[in-house]
């Protein structure tokens, strides 16, 4: 169906940007309290090149878990179907970082998105690489073309002071014999791994070959197969949102992933990859007006995967 793109993020960045804003920032990582709550920003990168955003959109801020997104893409690369061993492909229902179902699943997180699983991912990409930190960076750096990007050391040790449930999520899993590295390694990768920071145009982009069947746009270069593609894209519809995954498909009807940072990324396959950037989050500890725009986005264009 033919839109006008610009038009409908225009009235979408309008239509949010009018509301009160509900959220909250978050606080548990020191670092991430002390951003400027009022940005907002938003960029939508097509397939076929064309691409437009307003905002604080050229703006980076620290993208926590979306990184979730890449490590997985990596390590699905590497070990293909197996990877599914060591972690579940179900939604959990629970919030982003609960030690709850870990228990009952014997130490196998229910998808890769919530923490546990992000963590068992770290492991996986250490056991199998020379130097993950340095692969996982090069890796990003090809897919983003940005090839100063770095982690941000502020952030990564603001987070480390005060993570203790990560710690305790990552000892839990070893404890079931579901980490094979030290855990205080695996935890230095996952915090390292939430540090990147990139803004939105960034940030569509590096995410865009989920939106043209697993390859890179700039070079058409296969990141991951088409299949791959497509089962990363249902994990993020099924699990990208945590304990809030239904209502994102429910009221934006697209693969999508979150982060503590204020960001989300959502995909429209064929089509475009957006990036919306707003610091202040909701209980689910999802942006509060980055979903609201989407989801205006979604509604005016007519265009979600339902
Ligand atoms: N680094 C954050 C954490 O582990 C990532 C959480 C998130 O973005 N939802 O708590």
């Amino acid at each position: 169906m033919a839109y006008n793109y610009r038009t409908i993020i225009e009235k979408a960045y309008q239509m949010a940007n009018s509301m009160e804003d509900e959220g909250k920032l978050a606080t548990y990582i020191p670092e991430l309290a002390n951003v400027d709550p009022s940005k907002f920003g938003v960029h939508m990168t097509k397939v076929n090149g064309d691409n437009f955003g307003m905002g604080d959109h050229l703006e980076r801020f620290s993208i926590q878990s979306i990184a979730k997104v890449l490590s997985l893409t990596l390590a699905y690369k590497i070990l293909g179907e197996e990877i599914w061993k060591r972690i579940d492909v179900e939604p959990s229902g629970t919030k982003f970082d609960s030690l709850l179902l870990l228990e009952t699943n014997n130490g196998i997180p229910r998808n890769p998105f919530v923490n546990s699983g992000a963590i068992v991912i770290c492991d996986i990409l250490i056991s199998h690489l020379d130097d993950a930190r340095e692969e996982f960076l090069a890796f990003v750096r090809k897919l983003s073309d940005l090839p100063e990007l770095n982690y941000s050391d502020k952030i990564a040790d603001s987070e480390k002071m005060y993570g203790y449930r990560n710690v305790a999520l990552c000892n839990f899993i070893k404890s079931f014999g579901n980490i094979e590295n030290e855990p205080a390694v695996v935890l230095d990768f996952y915090f390292d791994m939430c540090s990147l920071e990139m803004n939105c145009q960034e940030l569509s982009y590096t995410i865009s070959f989920l939106a043209n069947n697993g390859y890179k746009l700039s070079n058409n270069e296969v990141i991951v197969s088409s299949s791959q593609s497509k089962r990363i894209n249902a994990l993020m519809l099924t699990c990208g949102f945590y304990d809030e995954s239904g209502e994102f498909a429910f009221k934006v009807g697209l693969p999508g992933k979150s982060g503590v940072g204020g960001g989300i990324v959502a995909l429209y396959p064929n089509n475009y990859a957006i990036a919306v950037w707003s610091p202040k989050l909701n209980p689910h500890g999802n942006s509060f007006k980055g979903m609201k725009l989407l989801e205006e986005v979604t509604t005016h264009s007519e265009m979600s995967i339902f």
